[in-house]
């Protein structure tokens, strides 16, 4: 465009943005929430397991103390679709992130199995595939472990850049990987990548995989990709002990009140135990019993997660159409168009995310915070933004889209303007 094009196309942005702003708008696309609607698909859940019924299939009374394993019935299902052995696999508690966390602390006090001292003795790093899931990053500067970004590409990070880090530094031991339908970009890692991550050379004899599956079976297709075999993979390069898989029901029955899981080797598992049963005697059996009965089976989470997709596949399709309507003309932006997950992220021209969250925000329309997805919340390229659509009605996403690609536009304008005068 001409300056004087450009003028124009900003003075009649500016105009749309005056008129979103006194629409008063109260809207939020911040955090990766299941929205109402999804949580009445498990509403059966507040009256299960039911009067009287506090027994699982082999006797154990779930209403009492112990069994930090979790329920065998439960971990069959979800080792069936997480693609773990039942016997590698624990149910917990309500949150996959508190396992996380606590291998976290667990490794920097204790030292792993393959470590010989613990992790907390000299300073450690982390390797952050980014755009990536921010609380993951929270955790890792919470205590103070170096994060180093590494690139995300569509088929998982990028494993010529983590092998050569790895291969030369002993301080970093773990890695952050959201494999299926990743956050936020969608990305869904490759078998090829998968093998590379299990086979890195890395220095360090007691180097981690955090391999957060959290998004397994939330796809907007028929079927979600079929599980890498994460655990078999590592211990045939010869790393038995190098993976710590995670998964929940957060996003697939009610978020907050669901069951997680935690699946590794043996060793593993019998060491993590041990630490976690000075801080808890056992999870919530009942709740477990809950899900059990809930599901049923395998196929239950199935077709549970297809009456998931049913309400989420029109909100994608609606964030896809808006964002190439507005967007696609100008190539200001590109965004990612994920097959499952609860994200879509969005590239804006650089340097001009901040600015773009800042106007959306004095438009009454929430965003995650700029730079969120990458370590430090440093955006090296200020240009990415993290859209949550699950939550919001139709309609409000309608408006809060619209909203949002006004936003892209004008910051745009501003930006290239200025660069011209
Ligand atoms: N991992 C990822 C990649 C997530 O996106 C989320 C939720 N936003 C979680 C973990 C949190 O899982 P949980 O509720 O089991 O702690």
């Amino acid at each position: 465009m001409s300056a004087s094009q450009l003028t124009a196309t900003q003075a009649d942005l500016r105009e749309q943005y005056q008129k979103l702003i006194e629409a008063g708008l109260a809207l939020d696309l911040t955090r990766g929430k299941p929205s109402p609607e999804q949580l009445d698909l498990s509403a059966d859940l507040l009256s299960l397991p039911g009067a009287d019924v506090y027994r699982d299939a082999s006797g154990t009374d779930c209403r009492n103390y112990g069994g930090l394993t979790g329920l065998p019935e439960l971990r069959e299902i979800f080792g069936e679709l997480l693609g773990v052995p039942a016997d590698n696999l624990l149910a917990g508690g309500n949150a996959s992130l508190e396992y996380m966390h606590d291998l976290v602390i667990f490794g920097l006090l204790h030292g792993t199995p393959d470590s010989a001292t613990p992790w907390a003795h000299g300073p450690i790093k982390f390797l952050c595939p980014s755009p990536g899931y921010d609380r993951h990053f929270s955790i890792a500067e919470s205590y103070g472990i170096e994060m180093i970004a590494v690139p995300m590409n569509p088929d998982g990070p990028d494993v010529a850049v983590c092998a050569e880090l790895v291969a030369a530094d002993p301080q970093i031991k773990g890695i952050w990987c959201v494999p299926t339908y990743s956050n936020p970009t969608g990305a869904t890692y490759s078998d090829e990548v998968a093998r590379a991550l299990v086979s890195l050379p890395a220095a360090a004899p007691d180097f981690r995989i955090f391999w957060d599956n959290a998004y397994a079976v939330h796809t907007l297709l028929e079927a979600p990709p079929e599980p890498i075999d994460i655990l078999g993979l590592a211990a045939d390069a010869g790393h038995p002990n190098r993976v710590y898989l995670f998964a929940s029901t957060s996003k697939i029955t009610f978020a907050g009140a669901g069951v997680a899981f935690f699946g590794s080797s043996a060793e593993n598992l019998a060491w993590y135990q041990r630490h976690a049963g000075v801080k808890t005697i056992g999870p919530d059996k009942l709740n477990q019993l809950r899900h059990l009965r809930f599901f049923g089976d395998a196929n239950g989470v199935r077709e549970h997660m297809a009456k998931h997709r049913a309400l989420l596949l029109p909100k994608f399709a609606l964030v896809m159409e808006i964002l190439s309507d507005r967007l696609g003309d100008a190539k200001v932006a590109s965004w990612t168009d994920p097959e499952g997950g609860y994200f879509v992220s969005l590239d804006v021209v650089d340097g001009t995310a901040r600015r773009v969250i800042e106007l959306a925000k004095e438009a009454g329309i929430s965003l995650t915070g700029a730079g969120s997805a990458f370590p430090y919340k440093s955006d090296p390229e200020d240009r990415n933004i993290r859209l949550a659509p699950t939550f919001p009605g139709i309609e409000e996403l309608r408006s809060a889209m619209d909203g949002v690609a006004t936003c892209v536009l004008l910051a745009a304008a501003d930006k290239l303007l200025a660069e011209q005068i």
